[in-house]
């Protein structure tokens, strides 16, 4: 391994981990003077690392923020079989470049936060307890948020641990919102549409009040189109509506997971014999863009794809998203903006001109072909009634940002 990046000591350092299903990225996040005085002040990215393929091809890279690869090296799968050891490895790589500025504080993405939590929170046994309740609901990612947090608890107890949740943004949803159509007592218990990747639209609300004020006042829809996808409504800049439910499954096809079925669906698979691990594993890990296509869950190989189903698979994602689009410009009552975000969303002009091709006649949406080709900023022509907008997502500075100003309070305290 070639040497780890160094970090500008004089300042504080956070750590944002971000552990998911067969990866762990950790970024480390200097906090500016400024930052001291005021909650808006974004710390500054250093570096990163992050190990990829747990248990199966572990790879780890770190790099500097100017992109500067600073360490890279390929694992025997037994060297890094669980999150545990990726956790130390990557916290060993960075460490050298931390050796003159311990972390002061870690933010941590996590998946669900319940109805319990509806911002950023300092981590006891008590906040770990209630997320471990939570497992259920988000069995692929939040016990690998847990195993971070336990691990750092285990290591330096006394340190400032940051949840930052992924429902929280969502957390003033109306009842309609909100409910589904079960018995009442499930709602009471928690069986409720929560919505998730709030932490990208906090932050995309955010850019937005500054890119484009006026459109962040207005009816707005994001769109995060990643691995996972789900879509936002929002009016002046909150929250109001999410197309992801009570699990990240809901709403439109994903990488790999279904979104909205006909729950008789899996009635059916059950009654013809299949148990409810193999059903989760289908619908989360075998579904979606890589279910249809039968060849990927990576939509650039999908695009690059002559096979009909990759067609289909493609097809069927834009259709999907913008059936999406009108369900939630409906719950908004019009429409002012259309942002799209995350892997696909900012970086794919095909994808958001397929999407964009169902919202002509509904919308009046007209795209700047060249714009869009290039993945400007705004992508729609002058004469399009509603601008449609590429923002770029960054969910762990948003992450930083939480946990800085969790840690600017526990000084003032
Ligand atoms: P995650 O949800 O894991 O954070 P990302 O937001 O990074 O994922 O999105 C990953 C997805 O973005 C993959 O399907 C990848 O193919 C897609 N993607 C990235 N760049 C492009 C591109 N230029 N064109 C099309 N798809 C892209």
């Amino acid at each position: 391994m070639s040497t780890a990046p160094p970090v500008q000591p004089v300042h504080p350092v956070i750590l944002v981990v971000n552990a998911g299903s067969s990866s762990i990225k950790i970024s480390i996040y200097v906090v500016p003077d400024a930052a001291h005085d005021n909650v808006d002040v974004q710390p500054t990215l250093a570096a990163h690392g992050q190990i990829e393929g747990i248990g199966v091809k572990p790879h780890l890279i770190a790099r500097m923020a100017d992109g500067r690869v600073v360490a890279e090296e390929h694992f025997p799968v037994e060297q890094v079989a669980d999150h545990n050891a990726a956790f130390r490895l990557i916290r060993l790589t960075l460490s050298v470049g931390l050796r003159d500025s311990p972390p002061v504080a870690i933010g941590h993405r996590v998946v669900h936060g319940g109805v319990r939590y509806t911002d950023a929170v300092r981590i006891d046994d008590e906040v770990i307890a209630t997320l471990e309740e939570l497992v259920p609901l988000a069995p692929l990612h939040q016990p690998h948020n847990l195993t971070a947090i336990r691990a750092i608890r285990g290591a330096a107890p006394e340190l400032l641990q940051v949840a930052c949740f992924d429902t929280a943004f969502h957390a003033g949803h109306d009842p309609l919102a909100q409910l589904m159509a079960l018995p009442y007592e499930y709602y009471e218990r928690g069986v409720r549409r929560y919505g998730f990747h709030g932490l990208s639209y906090a932050y995309i609300a955010r850019q937005l009040r500054q890119v484009a004020p006026e459109i962040a006042r207005g009816r707005v829809i994001v769109a995060h189109l990643g691995n996972g996808a789900s879509l936002c409504a929002m009016h002046d800049g909150k929250s109001v509506e999410s197309t992801m439910g009570l699990t990240a499954l809901d709403g439109m096809p994903m990488g790999t997971r279904c979104g909205s079925i006909d729950p008789g669906a899996v009635l059916y698979l059950a009654a013809q014999g299949m148990s409810a691990e193999e059903i989760q594993s289908m619908l989360y890990g075998k579904s979606g863009l890589l279910g249809i296509s039968g060849i990927s869950s990576d939509m650039r190989a999908l695009l690059a794809s002559d096979a009909p189903r990759a067609k289909l698979a493609v097809d069927f994602y834009a259709y999907r998203a913008a059936q999406e689009i009108g369900k939630l410009a409906v719950t908004l009552g019009g429409l002012d903006g259309l942002v799209f975000t995350a892997g696909v969303g900012a970086n794919s002009p095909e994808v958001r001109a397929r999407i964009c091709e169902h919202l002509v006649d509904i919308f009046g949406v007209k795209l700047d072909v060249a714009a869009n080709n290039e993945n400007r900023q705004r992508v729609s022509r002058d004469t399009s009634r509603i601008p449609v907008l590429v923002v770029p997502t960054d969910e762990e500075g948003m992450i930083a940002l939480s946990t800085a100003r969790l840690l600017r309070e526990g000084v003032e305290r």
